[in-house]
């Protein structure tokens, strides 16, 4: 056990704890290590007498680790910043630590939460059950204390995409700093996550650091890090590609689905298995991403997020194969099951420059 917490809180994310500093046991840099110690969401307020503060969380999502690798390695060294004062926020620790290996879970299902509740990055906008809420009153009571100059929260795609950040839309000052840590930036409009809470107080982004387990995440989570310590986060405008959000896609609940791109049954949604390359690929012209039995009109397989026409963005032609049309591309697009139950299948977005921006593979 650490040294006592300045103040404990339950929830239904288990009790959150606020530390002044950092406990001695927290400084091995080993990330695991770090998460065996803690027990529920944890704050660590880092007060250097400044008079700007800066929040930096991870694993509001618990199978997200690069940001809490990230942490772990800044407390081993020089958390603190000469220019704020830092707290730090670990978010789902319960659902981090739960299974045989750690950072296997999204989010847990015990919490006597259901719906999107369960979810630690959809409770921000409150109206959320009394346990949840109680998460969202006590951080922000701890913020509320501060005068916040920037909040970055560090995330994992389950497949591969590219790193980049995510803000509010028409919210300059978070695209600015957002574009001195990558080159993308997705505008989405996610009141309930704790970037649309923390956007009450300060600029504040995502930052997508690219495929869970991958060792370029790590390092892109560390060096954002160390950039968000150690610079003055000057509000010059820098050279990024911005995408809007255009849907965020489902499937529809009843059909199976499998990633072989071509199989043909009943009721069944057949990706393609390459569907996470294209994730911010420069789709200059229309791109197959799977088939279905028929031709698509007797119902398409995905469902759309605010009603939108699912045939604005996809086509369907007479052999069942899906096609998405020119000018779209996609975010966050996974073959991993779980992750496509939990959360949704993809993003659609559009491009508001006029190219896509650099290409990348995923390879
Ligand atoms: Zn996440």
């Amino acid at each position: 056990m650490l040294v006592s917490p300045v103040l404990t809180t339950s929830t239904a994310f288990g009790a959150f704890s606020v530390y002044r500093g950092v406990p001695a046991e927290l400084t091995s840099g080993n990330a695991e290590s770090f998460l065996q110690h803690l027990d529920g969401p944890t704050a660590f307020v880092l007060d250097g007498g400044l008079e700007k503060t800066r929040l930096v969380s991870c694993l509001v999502h618990g199978n997200e680790p690069s940001g809490l690798k990230a942490v772990a390695r800044a407390f081993k060294g020089n958390p603190y910043s000469h220019h704020a004062n830092m707290i730090y926020f670990v978010g789902n620790v319960r659902a981090a630590k739960a299974g045989l290996q750690p950072f296997s879970h999204r989010l847990l299902d015990n919490m006597g939460l259901s719906g999107p509740a369960r979810d630690m990055n959809r409770i921000w906008a409150g109206h959320v059950p009394g346990g949840a809420q109680a998460l969202v009153d006590s951080l922000l009571g701890v913020v509320h204390q501060f005068s916040m100059e920037a909040c970055l929260d560090l995330h994992n795609t389950s497949g591969a995409n590219p790193h980049f950040a995510v803000t509010l839309p028409d919210c300059i000052g978070s695209e600015l700093i957002a574009g001195q840590l990558a080159p993308r930036v997705m505008k989405l409009s996610l009141e309930s996550g704790l970037i649309g809470a923390m956007n009450m107080y300060c600029p504040s982004l995502v930052l997508e650091c690219g495929k869970m387990g991958m060792k370029s995440a790590d390092q892109i989570a560390l060096r954002s890090l160390t950039h968000f310590l150690n610079d003055s986060l000057s509000l010059e405008s820098r050279d990024i590609t911005r995408y809007q959000v255009s849907a965020e896609v489902y499937i529809k609940k009843g059909l199976t689905m499998d990633f072989l791109g071509d199989t043909l049954e009943e009721n069944h949604l057949s990706l393609s298995p390459q569907l996470e390359d294209l994730n911010f690929s420069a789709l200059g012209q229309a791109v197959r991403i799977g088939r279905i039995d028929g031709d698509g009109s007797n119902g398409l397989p995905f469902v759309l997020s605010d009603h939108q026409a699912a045939r604005q963005y996809f086509d369907w032609d007479d052999y069942g194969y899906i096609w998405l049309r020119p000018g779209y591309t996609l975010a966050m697009a996974t073959l991993h099951q779980d992750n496509i139950r939990n959360s949704c299948l993809f993003y659609v977005l559009e491009s508001q420059e006029a190219n896509f921006g650099v290409p990348w593979s995923a390879a």
